[in-house]
């Protein structure tokens, strides 16, 4: 399917038949679990504050059908395209397995620098986005988030559209909303809380002490800050962090309440006075105990991951290592990976407490969604662990060989139809 051709999908692609290797899946049977079951693109006109028109392309992919509805993030950035919101969509596939959540991987976004519009220019193309995909998502078909440029103000002025549309209120039909409009306690801090969790985790398991430890992080957005809040909490020294502008390193820690200030203040990191700058390249090879990508894919390549001095290589973005990197980290014994599909899983499952508790109208408070997804994620951070150990396979081998394999198990057990 050549309409897919893109480098991440190519990466998600190779990714995906190394584990049906692994798994012995059929040759026949394969296709039907790596192609996007159904994929919508559309031309978004956004009338512009200077009364000028623009047409934006935008996507969305969903991945399988098999176990329900589908789930996953709205991107707004320059680079997206087809095939690589493909890729991303198939990764939610697998993680949403790996969790054991009943969904399919989804996901969307549209070809613009969120950052060169207004505010009224993002609602109003937020708007018209959303109505272009109105036959296509809804609680029960896909339910669309936040991801890479996207935040809780889109997923409002999205459900306010589909509420518009069919003329009453539906909360469910977006997650990452704000909590006056049906959104989830935790859910913002999700993603990055789990990330940090996941790392307490790592560390105890290879005997690294959390206080004292240190940590680099590619990307001070929604997932990277609140990885940098809940490392900082157990003892750990954020040592450097970058966004798309540049970075900043200080080896005696970050104080992440003044960088926060900064960030408030001026949108990005460079310039931080309290540090020196650090572009994301060097970042990325800083000695540290645990490094973060939590940024964009394709960041660790066969060109830089001989290079890497971290212990821990914690994927909180999705896809940052490319499978070359991979086989190179294969072979370093002192680089531990928590794959992506594992590392970043907290989004998508307080994400789903979120669209449980729209559904039904009932509540949790934020200790119940804490306790929850930290549950989860030990569950599925235990399987991934033994399964690798015992089978002498990588970490992310051995937490997309659990994703696959889920549905593969549900496809056999429903059949093809006709
Ligand atoms: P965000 O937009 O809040 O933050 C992204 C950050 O990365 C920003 O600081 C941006 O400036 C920076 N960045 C962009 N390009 C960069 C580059 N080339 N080099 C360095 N920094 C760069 O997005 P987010 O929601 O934090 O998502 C970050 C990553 O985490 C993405 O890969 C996303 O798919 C993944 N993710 C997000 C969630 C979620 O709940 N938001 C869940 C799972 C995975």
């Amino acid at each position: 399917m050549d309409v897919y051709s893109h480098p991440t999908f190519d990466m998600a692609a190779r990714q995906f038949d190394r584990v049906a290797d692994h798994l012995g899946i059929p040759v026949d049977e394969r296709d039907r679990l790596k192609y996007p079951k159904r994929a919508l693109t559309v031309a978004v006109p956004l009338r512009r504050d200077d009364g000028s028109i623009t047409v934006f392309p935008g996507y969305r992919v969903q991945h399988h059908l098999s176990l329900g509805p589908t789930k996953g993030g709205i991107r707004y950035h320059p680079d997206v395209r087809l095939g690589e919101v493909a890729a991303l969509a198939m990764w939610m596939s697998w993680k949403c397995a790996l969790m054991g959540l009943p969904y399919g991987g989804a996901k969307g976004g549209v070809a613009v620098d969120p950052g060169a519009l207004s505010t009224g220019e993002l609602e109003r193309l937020t708007r018209r986005f959303t109505q272009e995909l109105i036959p296509f998502i809804g609680p029960q078909i896909d339910i669309p988030a936040p991801d890479l440029g996207t935040n809780e103000q889109t997923m409002a002025w999205m459900m306010d559209t589909y509420s518009t549309h069919v003329g009453h209120c539906v909360p469910g039909v977006v997650t990452g909303k704000p909590l006056v409009l049906g959104g989830s306690l935790g859910r913002r801090e999700a993603t990055g809380r789990g990330v940090g969790y996941l790392i307490g985790r790592v560390f105890e398991t290879l005997g690294i002490e959390q206080s004292g430890a240190t940590a680099a992080i590619q990307g001070f957005g929604n997932v990277g800050s609140h990885a940098a809040y809940s490392l900082a909490r157990h003892g750990v020294k954020v040592i450097a962090a970058s966004d798309v502008n540049g970075g900043v390193h200080n080896a005696s820690g970050l104080d992440l309440r003044a960088l926060d200030a900064h960030v408030a203040a001026t949108r990005t990191v460079a310039g931080f006075a309290l540090a020196d700058p650090i572009d994301n390249a060097s970042l990325l090879e800083l000695p540290c105990d645990v490094l973060v990508p939590a940024a964009m894919e394709r960041q660790i390549t066969g060109a830089n991951a001989g290079r890497l001095r971290c212990r821990v290589l914690a994927e909180a973005a999705n896809g940052p290592v490319t499978p070359d990197a991979d086989t190179i980290l294969e072979n370093r014994a002192d680089v531990f990976v928590i794959p992506d599909i594992l590392c970043n899983a907290g989004g998508v499952v307080v994400s789903y407490f979120e669209w449980v508790q729209d559904l039904q109208s009932f509540f949790w408070n934020e200790s119940e969604v804490t306790d929850r997804l930290f549950r989860m994620l030990e569950s599925a951070f235990q399987q991934t662990l033994q399964a690798s150990r015992k089978q002498n396979i990588p970490m992310r081998t051995a937490a997309m060989s659990l994703g696959v394999k889920r549905v593969w198990d549900a496809k056999r057990a429903r059949g093809l139809f006709p």
